[in-house]
Formats: structure tokens, sequence, C-alpha cells
């Protein structure tokens, strides 16, 4: 399909949830290895926030949509993950002012917009072992995708593709943020948990816009 509308972003966003809820254990599991082992429970306390903003979203405004969730998950309790995540869906939200539907282009503009509201709250980079790691190739390829001219679906399933390869090329690094900076170099062996999770809601977002109807 040429472009993706408030219906389509919603059930994205909430695929996006089923992807973290199904895999919770994983990212917790990831996190005890260097962190504090949280990071599965306070994902599903931000996808429960994002389903906030969703449900309390009461116009078909996709900025609203996007703010809202934002906004919503910015408030989790629970360390790294509220500003990191909140800061992406509200960064997401600034290029969508005034429109009722994405194509490639915007998708990756909004993207890119969104890895900048990341970027004002971290300064990890891509080798830190971070979320950043699978967020960065991720938001390449979205906008190497718009330049290819793909659809919004094959846009995103590249993403989550290159999202995935992100995340899996953390075990060979050496955490430099975070609680896993602790440990040094027995961080590596295992992926980051944060871009384990970045990873998982690209694949979502891409199941999500490939179950809809076309349009
Ligand atoms: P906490 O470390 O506060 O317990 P979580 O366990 O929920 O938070 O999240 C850990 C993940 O958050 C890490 O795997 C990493 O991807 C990301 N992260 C933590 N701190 C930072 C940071 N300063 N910059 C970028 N990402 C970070
Ligand atoms: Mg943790």
């Amino acid at each position: 399909m040429d472009t993706i509308g408030f219906e389509e972003l919603k059930k994205m966003l909430l695929a996006a949830v089923d992807q973290i809820k199904a895999n919770h254990e994983l990212l917790s599991k990831l996190d005890s290895f260097g962190g504090d082992g949280d990071h599965g429970t306070t994902m599903v306390r931000a996808m429960g926030c994002l389903e906030k903003g969703v449900a309390d979203t009461n116009t078909s405004r996709i900025k609203d949509l996007l703010n809202n969730v934002g906004w919503s998950i910015m408030g989790v309790d629970g360390g790294a993950t509220g500003p990191l995540f909140g800061s992406l869906f509200m960064g997401m939200a600034i290029p969508t002012d005034g429109k009722d539907a994405v194509d490639t282009q915007l998708l990756a503009a909004m993207f890119e917009s969104g890895l900048t509201g990341v970027g004002n709250v971290t300064k990890a980079r891509v080798g830190d072992k971070t979320m950043i790691d699978a967020l960065v190739p991720a938001v390449q390829e979205l906008r190497a995708a718009a330049k290819r001219g793909d659809s919004v679906e094959q846009a995103l399933a590249a993403a989550a593709e290159a999202a995935q390869k992100g995340a899996e090329a953390t075990k060979a690094l050496v955490a430099r943020f975070g609680r896993a900076k602790n440990i040094g170099e027995k961080s590596k062996g295992q992926p980051d948990p944060g871009a384990t999770s970045v990873s998982l809601v690209f694949r979502g977002l891409a199941q999500g816009v490939q179950s809809h109807g076309g349009s």
C-alpha cells in the first residue's frame, strides 16, 4: 500500500506491544547478565502505557496518537526505558503535524525525528551496546527504503531486519552506557536488552502493517 492512516498505525503500535509481551522473559534474562534483570517487566509496563496512550486518544489525528503514546511511556517508572522509548514516539510525532496519512518518506522522517529525540536523552552512539545499535540501522534502512520507493510494508520489513541484525551484533560489543557498563568486558557474549526490545518493536510494527487489508 502507498500510505497508512490512523487506524493502521494504531494496529501497528498494538502489534509492537504484543511482541514485547510475548518476549518479556527473554528481555529480563538479557538484562540479568549486566543489568538488574528488570528490562522485560519495565518494557511490559511501558507497553501498558502505550496501550493507555492509544485508549486515551480521542481524536483521529496521527500526531495526537504518537504524542499521547510517547508522553505516557515517558512516565513509566523504572530507569532508562521511559525517557528513551518515550522520546522516540514523541519525536516521531513532530513531522506528522497536519498529516492524516503516512507514506514511506514520512515514515523515514518520523523515525529520524524520533532518533533525534532519543539523542536528546542519551549520548550513546552506535557501538556502545545500547538500544541505539538497533535503532540507528533501522532508521537508516527506512531512509534507504524511501529512496528506493519501497512501500510502507516493504520499508518496515527491511527496517525490522536491520534492527534485528543490529541487536544481534551487540553480542560482540562491550557496554559503554547503562548499568551493563559496570561489568565492562564481561558484557560481551549477550545481546543488549534494549537493542533487543527495539528489534521486537520493529518486528511488531512490520507485522502489524502486513496484517491490514491494504489501501
Ligand atoms: P535500567 O538499566 O535503568 O534498569 P532497563 O533495564 O529497562 O533500564 O533498560 C536497559 C536498556 O536500556 C539497556 O539494555 C540499553 O539498551 C538501554 N540503556 C540504558 N541506559 C542507556 C543510555 N544511557 N543510553 C542509551 N541506552 C541506554
Ligand atoms: Mg534494567
